[in-house]
């Protein structure tokens, strides 16, 4: 998978780019390129916002600004690019990011992430050049960097190169293989803690019974969401 991540602040993505993680990724061919929307500015002076039509406080991101980046980065249209591969602007505005829509950019050969920051893009980049408009949660974040890795590190956990052991990417929190529940809970040693027992039925060896009240726990947290009693 290739993913381009378009920001004012490639600088965010240095550690990100630099975590094993990442590096594994890498190394099985999943590439992030991070591209400086301050780099290709038409602009005066590498402005890259202005202030809002109708008044009011902060900045918006020009539209221009986003088509020259696009522009240079993919020698076409903007306007086009979209119906080829999936265009994101990271907004609170969009649809909330879940593990189908993981699944979903997962299988995406090619991803562009584009990242706002001040009070966000000019609407027209929303409505011209993006496919999806995505938020990773109804409260607000200063700029799109943190919201890209978000996307970035669940759609990449969804790629079968990100793990050793396949399974245990498949069986997790509202996946399909958990019918979209929450996950059961785990144990390790030492099999007993200041008195907290391990459930019995975890020594039982009958992996039967252990798959049955593993199904049990996880319907169970769709309601208890794992609050504390
Ligand atoms: N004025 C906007 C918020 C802008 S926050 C509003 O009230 O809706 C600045 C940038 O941070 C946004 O352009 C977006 O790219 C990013 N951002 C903030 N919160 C986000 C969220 N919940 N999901 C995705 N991106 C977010």
């Amino acid at each position: 998978m290739q993913i381009d991540v378009f920001t004012l602040f490639p600088e965010w993505f240095e550690w990100f780019s630099d975590q094993r993680h990442m590096k594994n990724l890498a190394a099985a061919g999943t590439t992030l390129d991070v591209v400086d929307m301050r780099a290709t500015t038409p602009i005066a002076n590498n402005r890259v916002d202005d202030t809002p039509y109708g008044g009011g406080a902060g900045m918006v991101i020009r539209v221009d600004v986003v088509e020259a980046a696009l522009r240079a980065r993919y020698g076409a249209d903007p306007a086009e690019l979209r119906q080829r591969r999936r265009v994101v602007v990271l907004s609170p505005v969009g649809r909330r990011l879940d593990d189908g829509l993981a699944e979903e950019l997962a299988r995406e050969p090619e991803l562009t992430l584009l990242c706002g920051r001040y009070e966000g893009f000019d609407q027209r980049v929303h409505d011209h050049f993006a496919s999806d408009v995505i938020s990773v949660g109804d409260y607000v974040l200063s700029g799109g960097e943190l919201a890209a890795m978000v996307v970035i590190d669940a759609v990449t956990r969804k790629l079968p190169e990100a793990h050793g052991d396949e399974r245990s990417a498949l069986e997790e929190s509202f996946s399909k293989e958990l019918d979209g529940a929450p996950e059961y809970p785990h144990y390790t040693r030492p099999a007993e803690h200041r008195g907290w027992p391990v459930p019995e039925v975890l020594f039982s060896g009958n992996h039967a019974e252990i798959e049955r009240w593993r199904r049990e726990q996880s319907e169970l947290r769709r309601v208890t969401r794992d609050l504390p009693s």
